[in-house]
């Protein structure tokens, strides 16, 4: 898979392993960041030991707002052996017991995870696995890796191709995030837990709310009630900050105002999504360094008494 990559909508078919790099930069072995117990997803994600995080270096696009863009643009992070990725989803499962495996932005990557998690599985050592993505993902590689995804953490971020581009650097953003959620909403199904940690199963989209675009998140709400369901467990996220190359290109050199998160707030009601959760709006937190990583646990359920 990655002699001749097509792992992501890209298709670049890079030969990675001869070091013709693709897109996104990602080389024949797996690079890591960092790893740990991670306790800022949502509740069921999180129980009280965390969520077993990975965190890949490089990523399939390249968003001006990067709050990761250390890792994400600039790669850092150290290539691993296969037997090195294996020790850290080892020590997340039996050292720190936590509640799940946690592949943030892994797709670059998946054959050399599902490698590493064989002799693990083999042995008998068994989390979940949550499949954390931006949504731009082909529903044939989320297919042919199945195994590496009983809880998708997946955005929805753009519904207009154009801003896909310009903000991402991600074409034809729109149809291959729908694509994929339809795919995992159909074959995982609504998620089989709310308390904290309990998750093992389902789907949970988020929408960041962004700058002079809350109307694409509004739309693509719509479009995941009427394509999907409404049963789906959302999360609405109202910290967006700018960061990197954000900071020189309006409208995203700007927090987003009340007033649009409010209107994707009540569209999410007006769609009847009742399931997940809405961050309020005080709660963002400007010294967040990570867009999707620290949103607050327990907050604002959606269809919750005020
Ligand atoms: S994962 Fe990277 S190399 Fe492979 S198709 Fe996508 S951008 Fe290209």
């Amino acid at each position: 898979m990655t002699s001749n990559c097509q792992l992501c909508p890209r298709r670049c078919q890079a030969d990675r392993e001869s070091g013709r790099l693709g897109f996104c930069q990602a080389g024949p072995r797996p690079r890591v960041f960092r790893w740990g117990p991670h306790f800022g997803e949502e509740p069921p994600i999180c129980g009280d030991a965390g969520s077993g995080a990975v965190f890949f270096s490089r990523c399939t696009m390249k968003c001006l707002y990067c709050q990761n863009s250390p890792w994400s643009w600039r790669g850092e992070g150290r290539d691993l052996e296969i037997s090195e990725l294996t020790a850290i989803f080892r020590d997340l499962a039996v050292k720190h017991r936590c509640g799940n495996w946690n592949l943030v932005s892994p797709t670059p990557y998946l054959p050399a995870v599902r490698a590493a998690l064989a002799p693990l599985r083999a042995e008998g050592i068994r989390l979940p696995v949550v499949f954390n993505s931006s949504g731009y993902e082909r529903a044939e590689t989320l297919c042919e890796y199945r195994d590496l995804c009983d809880i998708a953490l997946v955005d929805l971020r753009y519904a207009n191709d154009a801003t896909a581009l310009a903000a991402s650097c991600a074409p034809g953003y729109t149809a291959a995030a729908r694509a994929a959620v339809k795919h995992l909403w159909e074959t995982l199904g609504p998620l089989d837990a709310e308390e904290p940690g309990r998750a093992t199963r389902g789907v949970i989209v988020r929408v960041l709310v962004l700058p002079g675009h809350a109307d694409e998140a509004i739309e693509n709400l719509g479009w995941l009630a009427a394509e999907c369901s409404n049963e789906v467990h959302i999360s609405v996220m109202s910290q967006y900050a700018p960061a990197f190359e954000a900071l020189k290109t309006p409208p995203f050199d700007r927090v987003v105002t009340e007033e649009e998160y409010e209107e994707v707030a009540e569209a999410a009601a007006d769609f009847g999504f009742e399931h997940g959760w809405i961050q309020g709006f005080g709660s963002r937190d400007a010294s967040s360094d990570l867009v999707g990583e620290n949103m607050s646990a327990g907050e604002g359920t959606v269809g919750a008494a005020p």
